[in-house]
């Protein structure tokens, strides 16, 4: 009979085993809110950026105060 308790005592670590590494799986964290992934492209001069430091105007993107102003200046809107 020591066989069995042999196995029940196997399984029962096995498990404990994995619970804890589960618990505290050091490789694949849930995205993290930031926005530093998030890039966007200057609509001006095409060079990216993350959204954070972007200058944004509307649903568009820019690097620079300045790139957003000429962009302006070339495209209009009717607004
Ligand atoms: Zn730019």
């Amino acid at each position: 009979m020591m066989i069995f308790r042999l196995i029940i005592f196997v399984a029962v670590v096995s498990l404990l085993v994995v619970a804890y590494r589960k618990l505290t799986a050091p490789g694949k964290k849930p995205s993290a809110p930031t926005d530093a992934a998030t890039m966007k492209k200057c609509e001006h001069c095409g060079v990216h950026l993350p959204e954070s430091e972007a200058c944004r105007e509307g649903d568009k993107y820019f690097c620079s105060a300045e790139h957003r102003k000429a962009y302006l200046e070339h495209h209009d809107s009717s607004e």
